[in-house]
């Protein structure tokens, strides 16, 4: 019966676009793509690619005083370089400010912040979690840190992460009541991003394990804004000789231009994709193509190899 296959067609149509799914890769331009920051592009990519989703491209360029002049610019050009194609424009973080300082604004109206004066010595000597001592004293301080309180009844957040399994912390044991806005006036990396996560109606992160931590404190802050939850999946991370992260800090060397395609090759093998040697001779939407059918997120375990590739 031709009407009711057209019926059928049509409310499948209608199920796939409540469903999508749309991932993205956040880069913080402090220095170009390394091989560490092209696995967690490529996985996320895919991820998102595998179900005819979206990807989006959000630059996390908050913080001036780590940035590298050129980085996004170069992260851009690399991407594309690497056939990683995100969709829409790409959002950049220091365009965000009002949105922000309204999130900002929420919290305060719910008797969620605080002013805190204590230097950084001071949270240094605590063992990082801070101890509530601004807590009552209602400074009115512009110029403070800005914390956010933790309900005293803040148990341990847990959320079922899809590479690392069951992923648990006691935020007010381990983390403390956090901040949302620095003392220079910068907003801090936990806010912008569960507040972009949000506008972005991203539904699925794929990211690197260095950022599993922060986790619980981003789904307390959905909590406290009436957000979405997304599914979070968090990839081991690629660590040099030393066992460092990979990294600006640590000297990780950018991806050499010309060789993307054996780059794209290194980045599926490291994510135990088994791509066949003879990729690395295609060009990179080839590879991607490749990638995209044979992609299997659970080939993915939470020990595998660390060490990045010889020559990265
Ligand atoms: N901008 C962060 C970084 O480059 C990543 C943020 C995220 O994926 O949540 O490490």
């Amino acid at each position: 019966m031709p009407e009711a296959n057209s019926l059928s067609e049509a409310s499948l149509g209608i199920l796939m676009s409540v469903v999508t799914r749309i991932g993205r890769f956040a880069p913080s331009p402090t220095g170009p793509l390394h091989f560490g920051s092209l696995v967690s592009a490529v996985a996320s990519f895919l991820d998102s690619k595998q179900y005819a989703g979206q990807w989006l491209l959000r630059m996390e360029d908050i913080d001036p005083p780590r940035e590298m002049p050129g980085a996004a610019s170069q992260i851009l050009a690399q991407l594309e370089a690497h056939g990683l194609l995100w969709d829409k424009t790409v959002l950049y973080q220091s365009d965000r400010q009002d949105s922000y300082i309204e999130a900002l604004n929420q919290l305060k109206n719910k008797g969620l912040v605080y002013s805190c004066q204590c230097n950084r010595q001071r949270i240094v000597r605590l063992g990082g979690v801070y101890d509530r001592q601004c807590r009552d004293l209602q400074l009115q301080d512009d110029n403070a840190t800005l914390r956010l309180c933790l309900d005293d009844n803040t148990g341990t957040q847990w959320f079922d992460d899809q590479i690392m399994g069951r992923f648990e912390q006691h935020l007010n044991g381990e983390v403390g009541d956090f901040t949302v806005r620095r003392r220079d006036g910068l907003f801090s990396y936990q806010l912008a991003v569960v507040v972009d996560d949000e506008f972005q109606g991203i539904t699925h992160i794929m990211r690197g394990s260095d950022l599993l931590d922060s986790t619980p404190r981003q789904i307390f802050l959905q909590q406290c804004l009436g957000y979405r939850k997304p599914e979070y999946a968090h990839l081991p991370v690629a660590l040099n000789q030393d066992r460092q992260k990979l990294s600006k800090q640590h000297h990780a060397a950018a991806l050499v231009a010309g060789r993307e395609s054996v780059n794209l090759w290194m980045a599926l093998a490291w994510l135990q994709q088994r791509p066949p040697p003879v990729l690395q001779r295609l060009d990179v939407s080839e590879i991607l193509n490749w990638a995209r059918s044979h992609w299997q997120p659970q080939a993915i375990y939470p020990s595998m190899p660390a060490s990045a590739p010889e020559g990265y």
